[in-house]
């Protein structure tokens, strides 16, 4: 049974500057590139990378990057047959600024990923019979929903990257078996500030208390918090120079996935995809920065 990721495609427009812009401001940058990005789909490529057999349901608009998005997944051993193609509208766009410390700013234009809803979901329902089903927050809610339950039906663990931040309703998070926040979704979710590590553990607790039996908030260079059924530890990162974080934690879950997927214990499948996540922050770029099996396997040895 397959790794089924469903959520976002999006042509990521990455300009490096000195320094964010203020409101008002103009600034030059000193490079400029288009890279395909999406967290769907780069969770995907993270999760086929890192060596799973995987499937994408998901959206491109008619626009002419669409095909090479979609050839792209493909060479990647994605199965792209539960991606469509969207008449009259654009794929998803992000704005992304990435200053000289390797932060970004990201702006969103949905586009097509508006139009991946339940009813077209519905359409590719073979694809939720899965071993695993990966969500993130950047297609319509009451996808995810329908999703979620579909796959549920089917006996799939659900894993719920909550991104990009926002309040969700209690009815999601009852079907979801994992959830991967980052501090500031932590927060979102649960009101509990994600400061340090007792933050952490209360804002697990939190979570696990809406029904979610495991959950890792990633505290990006730091690692992560994992707690189980109440019971948390740190697991520290590994130490990289960052040139980049985009898509480290989207490069986290498609890793996390792909090990669990091929039967790993949740510990080593966390140092699996914090190993795979460091190596995507050491290079520019999306899609462009995630790392292969191999390679990760060699910063494990
Ligand atoms: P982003 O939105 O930038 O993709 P995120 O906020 O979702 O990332 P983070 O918590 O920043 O997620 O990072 C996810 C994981 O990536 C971390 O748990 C860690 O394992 C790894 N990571 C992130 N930044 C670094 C870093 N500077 N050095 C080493 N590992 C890192």
């Amino acid at each position: 049974m397959t790794l089924t990721v469903t959520g976002s495609i999006n042509i990521d427009h990455v300009i490096r500057l000195p320094q964010f812009p203020r409101p008002g401001e103009t600034l030059t940058g000193n490079d400029y590139r288009i890279v395909p990005g999406g967290k769907g789909a780069n969770q995907a490529v993270a999760a086929a990378r890192a060596g799973a057999v995987t499937q994408l349901v998901a959206c491109v608009g008619e626009d002419p990057m669409a095909a090479s998005l979609v050839a792209g997944f493909a060479a990647d051993g994605i199965n792209t047959s539960a991606i469509d193609t969207v008449a009259g509208v654009n794929t998803g766009v992000a704005l992304i600024q990435v200053n000289d410390t390797g932060e970004n700013t990201i702006a969103l234009a949905a586009g097509a990923n508006a139009a991946l809803t339940p009813e077209r979901l519905q359409s590719h329902a073979s694809a939720l019979h899965c071993k695993q089903l990966l969500l993130q927050l950047e297609i319509p809610l009451e996808t995810n929903l329908a999703a979620a339950r579909l796959a549920r039906a089917e006996g799939a663990r659900v894993v719920l990257n909550p991104a990009p931040a926002q309040a969700l309703p209690a009815e999601l998070l009852a079907l979801v078996d994992l959830i991967t926040p980052n501090e500031t979704e932590a927060e979102r979710l649960t009101g509990v500030a994600v400061n340090d590590e007792a933050g952490a553990a209360a804002a697990a607790r939190a979570l696990h208390q809406q029904g979610i039996a495991t959950v890792i908030i990633t505290l990006g260079a730091r690692g992560v918090w994992l707690s189980e059924q109440g019971h948390g530890r740190r697991i520290p990162g590994f130490a990289v120079k960052a040139v980049d974080t985009t898509a480290a934690g989207d490069t986290f879950n498609g890793a996390l996935v792909a090990a669990l997927q091929r039967g790993q214990a949740l510990e080593p499948a966390v140092r699996f995809a914090q190993a795979a996540a460091a190596l995507s922050v050491t290079r520019p770029g999306a899609q462009t920065s995630v790392p292969y099996r191999a390679e990760i396997e060699a910063l494990l040895e």
